[in-house]
């Protein structure tokens, strides 16, 4: 038997459960070794009857009274009377009728299951029995695994299959070098596997998590280090720091930079003046004022003779940019070298800044991802800098590099803070720095968590901050499955709140299948206040900045994820008015921890780790449609061994060490390493 042994060949698996294994992708030994329980049970302290306590038990015993019967709607009953020295209790077994028939008397057996209340008196409960002395007892007197069930595929099944195939188990090869199972002090792989399945005890099994979870993190590590290592073997423009750019820019800016963003913009200098690309990612909450940042960067490269690209999510925060940067660069002479090209600019005006780009009469040039796909000829590209995007993909680095002599630095802007664990492992080759400080000016937010039957007293509070001169958000379900019910969501909620709750108030709508110039039509009369409440999806979800906006209602708020709701909130509040967030809850049950969490702080890092604890990485950061961030074992919240994890790659690296030795992780590495990330 090996891992490519059919599960057709097991003893118990004839053809129906052979096709229902397959269908939950159980072919082979191979496939079986690495399902994984679920969870555990600890059976493995025998106890005596005397002893009992409601809860999972243990016992040794010898059964007597053993009776059948049918109840009500044809259910089964057999029941016993469990014995040893210390006394007997009954117990009872539901629609098993082979029980009776397969015990017996007299004989000792090992009973674990659920000691508790059944029809008002104490008794076990469909408990698992085997008797002592077979010589491995999977189901009873240790700590027993549950694996993902599916209709007759149950533990109890596999656990059978899993002791079938221990011949294999036993077989399994190292897949990590021996000396840094040893550096580690791992347990061996094979050693893991058998004692995920059979865990001898609760220490033996954090082992064998330990083991297979370090062997998880070491591939999605070395995975991000070598991506890293790629990204700096091509070479940069060094932008030489031109000291007098940079103070004219800072003395004409209607405000002071905040201590944050000077010390970011000075990292981004360092970096840039370097021929190792940067690639540098800067987390700051919404409102922390990273356009300046990012417009400081690009006028350093745009003063070096080079060109930027400046990438917003969508064509209306493109706009938007192009916007701010026209402002910001008002008494500079690059004022005239910014310009627009999304997908909405005319034929004519397009080929037209193709042209003046490639004759590098532009500088800045301020787009959605289109324009990576455009057939863009860069006089010569200095700097990408990417706005809301964790990462710029290792693909996208590639094409882009495959097009110049020399890679262009990157900057990537996000407001979703991303935990330290993720930091270290998936967004190793990344230079993260942080924006923690909120310019003066904003006034804040609070965040009130309304039920669906009590929006009355919200709508009045929303009229009452209209009237004083204010604006409104108000954004429509998420509705994940259908763009298409999710704008008719929006529709009808626009056409009941103008004829109801916000009658006499100019409201207007924007979602995702409006054509982009009707978008920005709407955008801009909210804007210029000629809208005084946008119902819309999430598409304003990033960047979108209306100062005057001071309220934003988020309806089925419970759908969205903490990180999401954190952004839209952040949408108001960003001027001197302060701001008010309402998360409508869908039904009328009490608010989540979850809703509790994001009404009591509007720390986003806190919001962050609570998100990734509660949804997963891949829920947040789209890493698990990647297939890079597949940890089954590992949790992200174990810092020690992601510690452990890191300094494992670095000793691997030292010791010049070729992966392509270690087969089966260099596969995974290569698999890991290939995460590009739109989205
Ligand atoms: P975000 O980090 O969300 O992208 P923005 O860059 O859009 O934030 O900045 C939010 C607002 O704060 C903008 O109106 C910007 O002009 C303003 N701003 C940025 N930096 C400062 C500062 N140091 N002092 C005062 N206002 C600032
Ligand atoms: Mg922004």
């Amino acid at each position: 038997m090996n891992v490519h042994t059919s599960l057709a060949e097991l003893k118990g698996v004839g053809t129906v459960t052979g096709q229902r294994l397959e269908l939950i992708g159980l072919k082979t030994v191979g496939d079986l070794i690495t399902y994984y329980p679920r969870k555990y049970d600890d059976y493995s302290h025998v106890i005596q009857i005397g002893q009992l306590h409601p809860g999972l038990v243990t016992l040794k015993a010898h059964f007597s009274e053993i009776k059948e019967r049918r109840v009500r709607r044809g259910m089964h009953i057999t029941e016993a009377v469990a014995n040893d020295e210390s006394g007997r209790v009954k117990v009872i077994w539901f629609n098993q009728p082979y029980r009776a028939k397969n015990l017996q008397v007299g004989k000792p057996y090992y009973v674990s299951g659920e000691f508790g209340l059944q029809r008002e008196r104490l008794q076990i409960i469909n408990p698992a029995i085997e008797l002592v002395g077979d010589e491995v007892h999977a189901h009873t007197a240790r700590i027993v695994p549950t694996y993902r069930e599916s209709g007759h595929i149950t533990s109890v099944l596999i656990r059978k299959l899993v002791a079938q195939i221990m011949p294999a188990i036993v077989a399994l090869p190292e897949t990590l070098p021996a000396w840094l199972v040893k550096e580690a002090q791992l347990i061996s792989r094979t050693e893991a596997v058998a004692q995920m399945h059979l865990p001898a005890s609760a220490e033996q099994l954090a082992k064998a998590k330990e083991r297979l979870g370090f062997e998880e993190l070491f591939v999605v590590m070395m995975a991000a280090q070598i991506n890293r290592a790629e990204a700096m073997s091509v070479e940069a423009i060094p932008i030489p720091f031109k000291q007098k750019v940079a103070t004219d820019f800072v003395a004409q800016l209607p405000f002071a930079l905040t201590d944050a963003q000077r010390k970011n913009i000075w990292q981004i200098y360092k970096d840039i003046d370097s021929a190792e690309p940067m690639n540098r990612l800067i987390e700051g909450d919404v409102g922390s004022g990273k356009t300046v940042v990012a417009a400081m960067s690009a006028l350093m490269v745009a003063e070096a003779g080079l060109q930027v690209a400046f990438i917003a999510p969508t064509e209306l925060l493109a706009q938007q940019h192009a916007e701010t940067l026209a402002k910001l660069f008002a008494h500079s002479p690059i004022r005239d070298r910014v310009v627009l090209l999304t997908g909405s600019v005319k034929p004519k005006a397009k080929a037209d800044t193709k042209a003046r780009l490639k004759n590098n009469e532009i500088s800045i040039v301020v787009g959605t991802h289109a324009l990576f796909q455009e057939s863009v000829d860069w006089h010569r590209l200095g700097l990408v800098i990417i706005d809301e995007q964790h990462r710029f993909g290792a693909e996208q680095r590639q094409k882009l590099h495959a097009k110049a002599e020399h890679m262009p630095h990157v900057l990537c802007l996000t407001a979703t803070p991303i935990p330290r664990s993720l930091a270290l492992t998936v967004y190793g080759e990344l230079d993260i720095s942080i924006l923690d400080q909120a310019p003066i000016t904003r006034a804040g937010v609070d965040t009130s968590i309304v039920s669906p039957n009590s929006t009355k007293q919200m709508y009045e509070a929303i009229a009452e901050q209209l009237k004083a001169g204010r604006q409104a958000y108000v954004v429509c379900p998420l509705i994940a499955e259908s763009d298409v019910l999710q704008v008719a969501s929006a529709e009808k909620t626009h056409k009941e709140l103008s004829q109801k709750e916000l009658k006499g108030w100019q409201v207007g709508l924007l979602h995702g299948r409006m054509k982009a110039d009707e978008k920005d039509a709407v955008m801009r009369a909210f804007s210029a206040h000629e809208l005084d409440v946008l119902v819309a999806t999430t598409v304003i979800e990033v960047g979108v900045d209306v100062a005057n906006a001071t309220v934003m209602v988020i309806q089925a708020a419970d759908r969205f994820g903490l990180a999401q709701l954190h952004q839209l909130r952040g949408r108001v509040g960003r001027a001197e008015h302060r701001g008010h967030c309402y998360l409508v809850m869908s039904d009328s049950k009490a608010p989540s921890k979850r809703m509790r969490a994001i009404a009591s702080t509007t720390n986003g890092f806190e919001l962050a780790e609570l998100d990734l604890e509660i949804r997963g990485p891949g829920a947040i950061y789209g890493i698990r449609q990647h297939g890079a961030l597949d940890l089954r074992i590992a949790q992200l919240s174990d810092t020690a061994l992601i510690v452990k994890a890191r300094s494992a790659v670095k000793s691997f690296q030292r010791r010049g060490e070729d992966l392509i030795q270690y087969k089966q992780i260099a596969a995974e590495v290569q698999r890991a390493s290939k995460l590009t990330y739109l989205n």
